[in-house]
């Protein structure tokens, strides 16, 4: 069975002590994470807030970004070995707005898959399309070589626990929501894609997450799609009220 995952991608948002009233305003309203697993991504100058004031609940603390090497001259970058010594579960590698405006390829992402898996934690890999690509029909091929280039060499155990988030890049902070069938259409085209490479039980186990404007008020559609597992939310994770409604979309 899989678990179903909210997931807030923060982006470039909130300090330290902002962190740490959000962390303090959901905290003790979270589902059990065996019923549905909640995580923030969050700046890595907040994640240290994060953690600590995480300690003790549900909320699983989430990098969003890392370098592909544990240490080194690499000015700026941080460490996937830090991340998972600080407490850190999941990392989200190979978001559109790091593909385009910081150049992140899909091989850089596969170096980071197998760092962050190297280091016992788990990458959550963002694929998904322009509009452009969209509206020549290119979409499935798209996303297909996104997911093949990500995953390359990754066993199937890793397979099995890494995240997928299909993000369509005209979707996000757009307000332009897919529809949950265009989310499941690419969603289980995804799962084929792992099916075919590995094998159907690794497919079954892989979560796939859809994001681009999931809010409170269509996450129970999108949650209701068989191939879709879950969310990847930037705007509406930003307020605890909101991030809650999204946690428990199945009250
Ligand atoms: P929005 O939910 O603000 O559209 O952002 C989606 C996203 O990019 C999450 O990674």
């Amino acid at each position: 069975m899989r678990i179903p995952l909210i997931a807030g991608n923060w982006k470039m948002f909130k300090n330290p002590d902002q962190t740490r009233s959000f962390v303090k305003q959901v905290k003790d309203q979270l589902p059990d994470a065996k019923q549905v697993e909640t995580v923030i991504a969050a700046p890595a100058v907040d994640l240290e807030a994060l953690i600590n004031s995480a300690q003790g609940s549900f909320l699983k603390p989430a990098a969003e970004n890392c370098y592909f090497e544990d240490e080194g001259a690499f000015t700026g970058e941080t460490s996937p070995k830090v991340l998972a010594e600080m407490g850190v579960k999941y990392v989200v590698i190979g978001h559109s707005e790091r593909r385009e405006y910081f150049h992140e390829t899909g091989e850089d992402v596969n170096k980071k898959a197998h760092q962050i898996f190297k280091n016992g934690m788990i990458p959550i890999i963002c694929v998904g399309e322009s509009l452009e690509i969209r509206e020549k029909g290119e979409t499935q091929s798209w996303v297909e070589n996104q997911v093949k280039e990500a995953i390359k060499d990754l066993d199937a155990d890793q397979v099995s626990n890494l995240v997928i988030a299909y993000e369509p890049i005209w979707a996000i902070g757009t307000g332009k929501t897919a529809t949950a069938d265009q989310a499941e259409e690419v969603c289980a085209h995804i799962r084929q894609v792992i099916a075919n490479l590995y094998q159907e039980e690794v497919a079954e186990q892989t979560r796939v997450l859809y994001g681009g404007s999931v809010k409170p008020n269509n996450v129970k559609e999108l949650m209701a799609k068989s191939n879709i597992d879950g969310g990847l939310v930037g705007g509406a994770s930003l307020e605890p009220e909101s991030f809650l409604q999204l946690a428990h979309y199945q009250d």
